[in-house]
């Protein structure tokens, strides 16, 4: 088992150089209606159903690093060329690196909606970080959730328990910094009563968060499936990457 933060730490002294970040790629998705999309590199958790295993748990064989005006620029071009108001960071863990995401959110216009999707244990660990995020009038938080409590967070990250009262206290600094955010709970692993005491704890942190945004397993990566199989993790729901529920999507 491990410490999440404390590999949020070890993977940013891989994935930053200065103000710079490791992306893998950068392109136009479907999701969120059409949102223009950054795929950085390295995650400080690790979880069996990750689509982007890979580039999240060894960023060190993905990825190049860019500076952010660079990343700024290719967002809004993407955004500019295929007509789409959002763009968002995606592929791995957006706020191992403060000081890069902090500088990409000053550059892009405030005409575009920025997503920031994140496991939230960062944002849970400090929190300047949801303060610093709050300044940004255009950004929205979705703040991940791995499992529905303690213990289905560590059976699905390895990581150690405490990762999910972290994730929790994102959204808790979140809201008392006055940003823009919601929860989003994968649930395909999590029996109906643990999804239902979820939403009763939430509601205690917020009434913002009495909401939740389903997220469900989609086999995007054949890997998830063998490792799943390895860890002797089974599914309550799942979905292939033709068959993708529209709301999902
Ligand atoms: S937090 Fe997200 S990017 Fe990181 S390992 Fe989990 S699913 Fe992958």
């Amino acid at each position: 088992m491990y410490d999440s933060v404390k590999r949020a730490f070890e993977i940013a002294k891989i994935v930053c150089q200065g103000d710079k970040r490791k992306y893998s790629r950068f392109r136009a998705a479907r999701f969120y209606g059409g949102i223009a999309t950054a795929d950085c590199v390295g995650c400080c958790l690790r979880c069996v159903f990750c689509w982007s295993y890979e580039t999240a748990t060894r960023p060190h064989t993905a990825g190049a690093f860019y500076s952010p005006l660079e990343v700024a620029r290719k967002l809004v071009g993407i955004a500019g060329k295929k007509g789409f108001h959002q763009v968002r960071i995606s592929g791995s863990e957006p706020t191992i690196s403060k000081e890069h995401l902090l500088k990409v959110l000053d550059l892009i216009p405030v005409s575009i909606d920025f997503i920031l999707e994140t496991n939230g244990i960062l944002i849970g660990y400090d929190e300047d970080y949801a303060k610093a995020l709050a300044r940004h009038d255009n950004l929205h938080v979705r703040v991940s959730l791995k499992g529905t409590n303690e213990e289905e967070f560590s059976r699905l990250t390895g990581a150690e328990p405490i990762g999910f009262e972290l994730q929790l206290k994102a959204l808790e600094n979140l809201i008392r910094a006055g940003a823009s955010t919601h929860p989003a709970v994968m649930v395909s692993f999590s029996p109906i009563e643990n999804i239902e005491a979820l939403q009763a704890r939430l509601a205690l942190i917020g009434k913002e968060l009495e909401e939740i945004e389903i997220e469900e397993l989609v086999f995007f990566n054949p890997g998830v499936e063998e490792r799943l199989r390895k860890a002797g993790i089974g599914c309550r729901t799942a979905y292939r990457r033709d068959n993708i529920p529209p709301e999902q999507v």
